[in-house]
């Protein structure tokens, strides 16, 4: 018999198309007996009920893990549409269980005497999840619901396209371009009529809006930039929010919002535009300090001016933050070079969380860049983890933590995958900031990933505190002491204090501001989905007024573009949420000592290591001797 905590066998790149339809084929073939099983013969107890619905979930997540890390990175094209296939072949079998209402019935009357607390807590999400996709809804009903939802996704995939298509140019001679950096101008030559193309793309769009001298050609990428999709989307918007308000009605909610919010951390719809207001009035003062430098700078080029927009925001921004902080971004970099930033990550996440890492170098990967280590704790192996670092043509293009394996005590070992895309030599540090927020996922996910339910396995949290260990991570990537151990340039020379020090007032430069830049969208997020406005423009105008530092652009209608409208929904407010809880949670650390090994082993293990089992907000709490509060978030703000 294998070993069932053995690490998964990846495919070599030959044959991981056969591997890939087996493995999904098999996993949705175990999946469908044992719950054939529960329907003919449902076991006796509610604990083997409850052990059987697991081993249901453990196959479909097998699966369906496995299928949409490779879509992301395989470089075979066949294989990352074969994972494709498979993602929605368990999609659309999930749906299914949830809506089978004979199924429904074994549990609803399922007895909880005598299951512990955490088995209670799986038998009531698991009927949750039934009520939530409607199975007690008539035949009617429930078909509505199964077109809702079919729409729903055509909707959401037609809306981000729209997006992604609608790229926007604006053509200007090349002396107007002066400021741009140099290699992006080498890149873009002028075309036969004397002209240079500047697209809304990010990598034109973010250096023109921040480096180019001249405002009116700023102006106009701004403008543009901030009309893509629009007209198309704005209907796609409204079907879009009626369909979700339709879908939550019909299962019981008051709205989307409610609907969503349910199981969230903040509980309740109404709790969303009062945590907004909380954040906006925090934010009011640090606001208008940064808002003021920010007007004061712009005043000397544009005498007499009372407010600044986004056509002109980020080019200041970036003055005010040379001109006052000193940062030379071309000199941060050479203390980052990439093979010592990724040793010193798990150098510093090793010490902190009692963990080591072991390299091992003839794991089979999907492609040569892939790094595979083994994770140990106290000299055990409780995980094994994948670091593919690098851009390469067909890859994910953003940065983020996959889940390649569900760990389960003693049953199956966890593991997951980094998918990001940095440069081989020099990092930027943002970018270094932006590895250890995802190795946080990382970490929580094998540290999770101990327990015995796949339900409440690894980052299986509430999604609105999912990114709070993260966001806190991020803090040891600021720490000079801590950049010292692996930030050291070509020449030996550490990473001096004094620039770290700058760096981060840079980097604080505007965090009032950008919070409420932030309330505002995240404004815009609810009340799109709860009072959804006959008029979106005159809508989201009224509270671009009532919560973002910059007014209004006339004749825009960013809303088109904003495609968490589509992802997040109603609940663009999560980061911040988790920002706030990221504070507190780094507040019970010493700040001279950011490894002393007390309080890293209580936050190990009350926070990251529980997984889903219990409430964030009982984590938290447990962590912090008393529930979490606003002031560390509010006092970082101020300062
Ligand atoms: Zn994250």
């Amino acid at each position: 018999m294998s070993d069932p905590v053995a690490p998964l066998q990846l495919p070599g790149p030959d044959d991981a198309q056969d591997w890939v339809e087996t493995l999904a084929r098999d996993g949705l073939a175990d999946a469908r007996r044992v719950v054939e099983g529960l329907r003919s013969a449902p076991p006796g107890s509610t604990l083997s009920l409850l052990r059987a619905w697991d081993e249901v979930a453990r196959s479909l997540s097998n699966v369906a893990a496995v299928a949409s890390l490779l879509a992301n990175v395989h470089p075979a094209e066949g294989v990352r549409t074969a994972c494709e296939d498979a993602e929605q072949e368990v999609e659309r079998y999930v749906t299914a269980l949830r809506q089978d209402r004979d199924l429904y019935e074994v549990f609803a009357g399922a007895d909880a005497t005598g299951l512990d607390p955490v088995a209670v807590r799986l038998l009531t999400k698991t009927l949750d999840d039934f009520r939530r996709a409607g199975v007690d809804l008539d035949d009617g009903d429930r078909r509505r619901l199964a077109l809702i939802h079919e729409r729903l996704t055509a909707v959401g995939q037609e809306f981000g396209r729209t997006i992604r298509d609608d790229v926007r140019t604006v053509r200007v001679p090349a002396e107007r371009l002066a400021g741009m950096p140099q290699d992006w101008l080498d890149a873009h030559p002028a075309a036969d009529d004397g002209l240079v193309t500047v697209s809304t793309e990010y990598p034109d769009s973010v250096p023109a809006r921040m480096f180019v001298r001249d405002a009116d050609v700023r102006r106009q990428v701004t403008v543009a930039f901030l009309e893509r999709g629009w007209p198309q989307n704005e209907q796609l918007l409204r079907e879009l929010f009626d369909l979700r308000a339709e879908l939550a009605t019909l299962v019981g909610y008051a709205d989307w919002a409610a609907y969503d919010a349910d199981v969230k951390m903040i509980g309740s719809g109404p709790a969303i535009p009062e945590f907004i207001d909380r954040i906006a009035e925090a934010a009011a003062e640090p606001m208008r300090r940064d808002l003021d430098l920010l007007l004061e700078r712009y005043r000397r080029d544009v005498p007499g001016a009372v407010a600044i927009d986004t056509a002109d925001s980020l080019y200041y921004e970036e003055l005010v933050r040379q001109e006052r902080h000193d940062v030379d971004a071309q000199e941060v970099r050479t203390y980052f070079d990439f093979a010592r930033v990724r040793q010193g990550l798990l150098d510093v996440t090793g010490r902190l969380f009692g963990l080591s890492y072991e390299p091992v170098p003839g794991a089979p990967v999907w492609h040569e860049d892939v790094t595979a280590y083994e994770v140990l704790r106290g000299g055990e192996r409780i995980g094994r983890i994948y670091l593919d670092l690098h851009p390469r043509a067909g890859k994910y293009k953003h940065a983020a933590q996959f889940t390649l394996a569900d760990g389960l005590g003693g049953r199956q070992l966890a593991e997951g995958v980094l998918v990001c895309n940095f440069s081989r030599g020099l990092m930027e540090h943002d970018h270094v900031v932006t590895l250890f927020h995802e190795f946080g996922h990382l970490v929580h996910h094998v540290l999770a990933g101990q327990g015995e339910w796949t339900r409440f396995s690894g980052v299986a949290t509430e999604w609105d505190f999912v990114e709070a260990p993260s966001q806190m991570l991020e803090e040891w990537a600021w720490d000079a002491d801590v950049l010292r151990t692996f930030a050291v340039s070509a020449s030996g020379e550490q990473i001096p204090a004094d620039l770290v020090a700058r760096m981060r007032a840079a980097d604080d430069f505007g965090k009032g501001y950008h919070a409420r830049t932030q309330m505002f969208y995240a404004a815009m997020s609810y009340w799109f989905h709860t009072s959804r406005p006959a008029d979106l423009t005159a809508a989201m105008r009224e509270l671009q007024e009532r919560y973002s530092p910059f007014p209004y652009i006339e004749g825009t209608h960013m809303f088109a573009s904003f495609g968490h409208l589509s992802g997040y929904s109603s609940a663009y407010y999560t980061y911040m949420w988790s920002l706030v809880i990221a504070k507190d949670l780094f507040s019970a650390f010493d700040p001279a000592d950011l490894f002393a090994p007390e309080v890293a082993a209580r936050y190990r293990d009350r926070v990251l290591a529980p997984g889903g089992s219990r409430d964030a907000a009982d984590l938290v709490a447990d962590f912090l001797g008393r529930p979490s509060s606003f002031d560390a978030y509010a006092a970082w703000l101020a300062r």
